[in-house]
């Protein structure tokens, strides 16, 4: 059978693009679901973008289907149970079955210190996501400075809690490990006053790296003192990634008013910094019709800094697709392949509650050029994706998972691609595995 990239209603579809559909779509809940009993819970998560329910979908691949917001109400797509299974219908047709992440019943599991788990971090995909720190300032300060898509700050009290210890975040983890057997654990913070972010951060990586020698990702705004990057890599961080949002300068100031102003002024302090000027002539090389700002130059002097140490495909930067135009993304993803940094592309979501609520949601057909352009450079730029064990991410494509939406073919090199892979894949499980034993 001859199938088109981008068609998602036959009967075996096109992964990537459903996923991208579902993003932009949503779902309708149908007969008989039951997802409080059935799996895990549709809660905002402070991830800021997130609120959707964790399905996966034939190929093991995960997606977080946008269930709540009014636009989903209206969704060709519907999620049915049928005979104890769940099936992901498009106007009444039987597109796929939805597995659903069983219900993690150990969230009520309770730390040492009394709290329940599932108010210490939440399962993401298949990794443990935490955020440990007190929240973003953005959103304490008068008036509230916070990004406009954001809803982390809607979440505290409700679903999590902002007073983690070590023991907390420890005991939490193990519960995940044996619970899910995670191997991967993410660290995320919100803009922390005087640089301290990662200072706030580095305690719990070192625990929990300690006691499990899982592998950890630390998403932080970017440091000022770049001198921190290398004592995360010291403690054993294998990934580091920074959410700069939007690579249009305008765009940006108005939807991160916080970003735009607090790094700008960081910026505008760092007098003869030879990575600022080196980045910044790199980024307007991309954005070809005008400077980028100030504050962007900060988390790109970091991604810069943290590709150099840790190494490609070791660092990413973090767009929202949807909230500037595919150009924009495309320059983006291009100019982090540039660096040797990987592309996270969120689609933008206007959650409830948040600013952007009443937004409507980006079309799937504009937004595939970026997906299939997120994996394309990785091959062009030999940026390896795809390494570490059992990590699957819902909230946004894997760079991988764009091969599905591009056309492109890249002949030998390609192969050559593949090939590399899949050796750094191999050794990478065996030094993982080496690094777990003993734990
Ligand atoms: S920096 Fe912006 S996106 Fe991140 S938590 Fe703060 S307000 Fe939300």
């Amino acid at each position: 059978m001859t199938q088109s990239k981008r068609s998602p209603t036959m009967s075996y579809p096109n992964l990537g693009y459903l996923k991208l559909d579902l993003f932009c779509r949503g779902a309708r809940i149908g007969e008989n679901c039951d997802f409080e009993r059935d799996t895990r819970p549709v809660k905002r998560t402070r991830g800021g973008l997130g609120s959707g329910l964790d399905a996966i979908l034939p190929n093991d691949v995960w997606v977080n289907i946008p269930v709540v917001e009014s636009f989903a109400q209206s969704s060709p797509y519907e999620i049915v149970k049928r005979n104890q299974k769940y099936f992901l219908l498009r106007e009444g047709q039987k597109i796929c079955e939805l597995r659903l992440p069983p219900p993690p019943l150990w969230y009520d599991e309770k730390t040492s210190s009394g709290k329940p788990i599932g108010y210490v971090g939440v399962m993401q995909g298949t990794y443990f996501s935490i955020y440990p720190s007190e929240l973003c300032n953005f959103w304490k300060m008068s008036p509230k400075k916070n990004c406009q898509f954001c809803s982390v700050g809607l979440c505290l009290g409700q679903t999590e809690s902002e007073e983690k210890s070590i023991d907390d975040v420890v005991q939490s983890v193990i519960a995940a490990l044996k619970h899910e057997r995670i191997t991967f654990v993410h660290f995320n913070t919100g803009y922390i006053e005087n640089d301290r972010a990662l200072d706030i951060v580095m305690p719990y990586v070192e625990a929990v790296k300690k006691k499990t020698g899982l592998l950890i990702g630390v998403q932080c705004p970017p440091a000022i003192d770049l001198s921190k990057y290398d004592r995360l890599k010291k403690m054993g961080v294998n990934h580091v990634s920074f959410c700069f949002e939007l690579f249009d300068p305008e765009k940006f100031e108005t939807i991160c008013p916080g970003k735009a102003e607090f790094f700008g002024r960081m910026a505008k302090s760092i007098k003869g910094d030879h990575l600022l000027e080196q980045i910044r002539l790199i980024a307007a090389s991309h954005l070809k019709d005008r400077e980028p700002h100030p504050a962007q130059l900060m988390f790109y002097r970091a991604l810069l800094y943290c590709t150099k140490l840790f190494g490609k495909g070791r660092a990413a930067g973090e767009i929202i697709s949807g909230l500037e135009g595919p150009t924009r993304s495309i320059q983006a993803i291009e100019f982090l392949a540039e660096l040797g940094a990987v592309s996270t592309v969120c689609v933008f979501r206007p959650c409830i509650g948040t600013e952007l609520e009443t937004m409507a949601p980006p079309k799937p057909d504009e937004l595939a050029i970026v997906f299939a352009r997120m994996y394309e450079v990785c091959v062009e730029k030999n940026i390896p994706i795809g390494i570490a064990p059992n990590i699957k991410t819902a909230m946004v494509h894997l760079p991988e998972e764009g091969r599905w939406l591009s056309n492109r073919s890249y002949g030998l090199k390609g192969v050559r691609y593949d090939i590399m892979r899949s050796l750094m894949k191999t050794s990478f499980k065996a030094l993982f595995t080496l690094a777990r034993f003993g734990k």
